[in-house]
């Protein structure tokens, strides 16, 4: 085997790795923009030497293969991917092909926005009613996600239609919803996702639909296969088409822009490349496309693409930047982490100074110094990082990075436990440490006290009006006002916010304490399950280990906490301060109702109660309400408009019953007023 073909088969090997991972375990672990050179790498060496092309070459095949957890789909018409341009002369290069394709002189075009999701085909019935949701799998045959797709809250389930449509579209999560999905995964201590395409991508293959309707996904479509534009359109143009399905009902991109030249394309992607910034989704390119579709067969297609159509790919939102400095900073539990300071530089819209460098170990692996000219990446929508530094423009004199051998703010000696790269300060008098654990403390997630917040716990400490935990509960009303900005009325806030954080059910508390291992989910379980501090002050490790979600990691960081001294005056302390110590969380069942251990499903829109409302109404009477119609539900509660899981209920038998007669329940036990 010669240089070349070891070259092409390692890229082969490595590109379906990276295929498998991104397409089939949406975890990738390059980025984009890595893996689209390293794909042009093979494309190139390809077509020097079409020879040595391996018949499972990832430039010949879509995307991945479908899970066996599906259905399989089999697409009527192929599912095709796009062709990448990365440049102005690369949009020249697709034009010329297209030109001399059809002998014409000029070509229209359109523009639309690259939705960084997941692609999807949507099936109409004659009657308009939504029937097929396919993923595109390997492009021949998808994964029918039928219910996930109708779990959309906002994708229409039916359409004014007389004829069978098939749409294409991408499935995508809005960056608001990807970072409250993420805040709560953290606060549950489960893994983040890494950006909204892998978020979207992961939810839409999972089986519980109602885990893609709580996420709230959202569906663009840009598409349809080649017969739709003569069923659908009198001129065939795919401007018109998406017009007609925008009439519909069909979600279309408000943001396409017909071209009648390169130039105006240029313009739309030089607009978009700043703009996308202010989009609430994320958008990885532009997708040029000749607008007259009936030329589209005369063009023609690859096995993998269009040659009518090309993604133009933003470049990686990646600069250089100066490393002014690094900084360290310590976390609740001690960690301490060292941050790069940098001129201040624009990245992905918005100014950027500061960035992680993780660790000593990731600064040591890429040798970064003080001085440095580095390159910084925000990747998706996660803090930015240090990617690497530019060698070639390091100044003389750098010195090699040394981590810190003491705590930045109370010098203790930092340990570095042996399975991980962390430091730790283990002084717990070590102030920063105070600091934020009582910051954590205050939280929302923890005791909630509102107004107690960063700047205020600094000033407090700093005065030495609040060192301890118990101390907030011990804060008076002149002590806060003769704080410097907070006035009379701001200091009532807060003593009220203090004063009701007394009566959170036990998790809030337990969260708060800042156990290590025990995040807000922890918290919950292990309240539920003990009911007060006191039993679980005293439960052994092999107790915890009884309970389903506890391990041994947990259970014995709990029992070391409890065991210890300080923590147990600090309970004390707190019980003497009135801070409850039970779990009062529960649920009280009210009356007997037909609810009563029921499983329910409430669907369509309601009129009188608000969704959240019927749902808690529901679990006061004893029942568990679910997201979809399956054999174990009892009940269906409809409202006006009510869907697929309306009918799904009919067809099971299941006794479907209106929102006033769920009232009129209510009525009778006292939980709905009479008027
Ligand atoms: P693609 O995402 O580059 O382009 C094709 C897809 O774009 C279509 O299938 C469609 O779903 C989507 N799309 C969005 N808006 C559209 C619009 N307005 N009109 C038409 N289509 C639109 O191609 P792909 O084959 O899905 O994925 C390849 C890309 O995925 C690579 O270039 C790379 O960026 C990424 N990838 C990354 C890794 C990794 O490990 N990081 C691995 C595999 C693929």
């Amino acid at each position: 085997m010669n240089e070349t073909q070891r070259q092409i088969q390692e890229l082969t090997t490595n590109l379906k790795k990276y295929n498998q991972e991104y397409y089939e375990l949406d975890q990738p672990t390059i980025s984009d923009s890595e893996y689209d050179d390293l794909l042009r790498q093979l494309i190139e060496l390809e077509q020097q030497y079409p020879e040595y092309m391996l018949s499972d070459s990832p430039t010949r095949f879509v995307g991945g293969k479908r899970s066996q957890k599906f259905e399989k789909v089999t697409h009527q018409y192929p599912m095709q991917s796009l062709s990448n341009a990365f440049s102005f002369a690369e949009l020249e290069e697709f034009e010329q092909r297209i030109l001399s394709a059809v002998q014409l002189t000029s070509i229209e075009y359109i523009c639309e926005l690259k939705i960084d999701g997941l692609a999807m085909a949507a099936h109409y019935d004659a009657h308009g009613q939504l029937q097929l949701g396919a993923t595109r799998g390997d492009g021949v045959t998808g994964e029918n996600v039928t219910q996930n797709l109708k779990a959309l809250p906002h994708f229409p389930k039916q359409l004014p239609l007389s004829q069978p449509l098939e749409v294409r579209g991408e499935v995508y999560l809005a960056k608001s919803q990807f970072h409250r999905i993420n805040h709560e995964r953290m606060v549950a201590g489960e893994a983040t996702f890494a950006n909204p395409r892998n978020a979207a991508a992961g939810s839409m293959r999972q089986l519980d639909a109602s885990i893609v309707q709580k996420r709230q996904l959202e569906m663009f479509v840009y598409g349809a296969p080649q017969p739709m534009y003569q069923q659908f359109t009198t001129d065939q143009k795919h401007a018109t088409l998406l017009t007609v399905f925008k009439d519909l009902g069909l979600p279309v991109n408000p943001h396409t822009q017909v071209c009648q030249n390169l130039q105006e394309v240029w313009q739309f992607i030089e607009k978009w490349s700043f703009e996308r910034a202010l989009l609430d989704y994320e958008i990885d390119g532009i997708v040029i496309k000749v607008n007259d579709t009936a030329l589209y067969e005369q063009i023609g297609t690859t096995a993998k693409a269009p040659k009518w159509a090309i993604a133009y790919k933003f470049p990686a939102e990646q600069v250089e930047t100066i490393l002014e400095d690094i900084i360290f900073t310590v976390g609740r539990t001690g960690q301490v982490t060292p941050n790069a300071v940098l001129t201040p530089v624009q990245v992905a819209g918005t100014t950027v100074q500061r960035a992680t460098l993780h660790n000593e170990d990731y600064i040591r692996e890429r040798d970064i110094r003080i001085g440095d000219t580095v390159v910084i990446q925000k990747a998706g929508e996660i803090i930015p990082e240090v990617v690497k530094v530019v060698s070639d423009k390091r100044p003389e004199n750098t010195v090699a990075f040394s981590m810190v051998a003491t705590c930045p703010s109370c010098q203790s000696q930092l340990m570095r436990q042996a399975d991980e790269a962390a430091y730790y300060c283990q002084n717990p008098q070590c102030q920063s440490k105070i600091i934020e654990n009582l910051i954590h403390f205050a939280s929302r997630t923890a005791m909630n006290i509102d107004g107690l917040g960063e700047k205020i716990v600094e000033q407090l400490y700093t005065e030495q009006l609040i060192t301890t935990i118990p101390d907030i509960y011990r804060l008076e009303h002149e002590i806060i006002t003769s704080l410097e900005r907070l006035g009379d009325k701001s200091a009532q806030n807060l003593l009220t916010a203090i004063e009701n954080s007394k009566s959170n059910s036990l998790e809030k508390l337990l969260f708060g304490l800042g156990i290590r291992f025990v995040g807000a989910k922890v918290a919950t379980v292990l309240a539920k399950h003990f009911q007060t501090m006191e039993q679980l002050a005293q439960a052994t490790i092999e107790e915890l280990e009884t309970i389903d979600e506890i391990g041994n990691r947990i259970a014995t960081s709990v029992v070391t906490w409890f065991a210890n001294d300080d923590n147990q005056k600090l309970i004390q302390q707190l019980t003497d301060l009135e801070v409850n110590m039970t779990y009062t969380n529960h649920v009280e069942v009210v009356g007997e109702t037909q609810f009563r251990e029921k499983t329910v499903v409430l669907t369509g829109t309601l009129s009188k109660l608000k969704r959240t409302q019927a749902k808690q109404l529901l679990e006061q009477l004893g029942a568990k309400v679910t997201g979809s119609v399956s054999k174990k539900t009892d009940y269906v509660i409809a409202g006006s408009e009510a869907g697929s899981k309306l009918k799904k209920a009919q067809e099971l038998q299941i006794p479907i019953l209106t929102e006033d007669d769920l009232i009129a329940i209510l009525k009778e036990v006292g939980l709905f007023e009479t008027e």
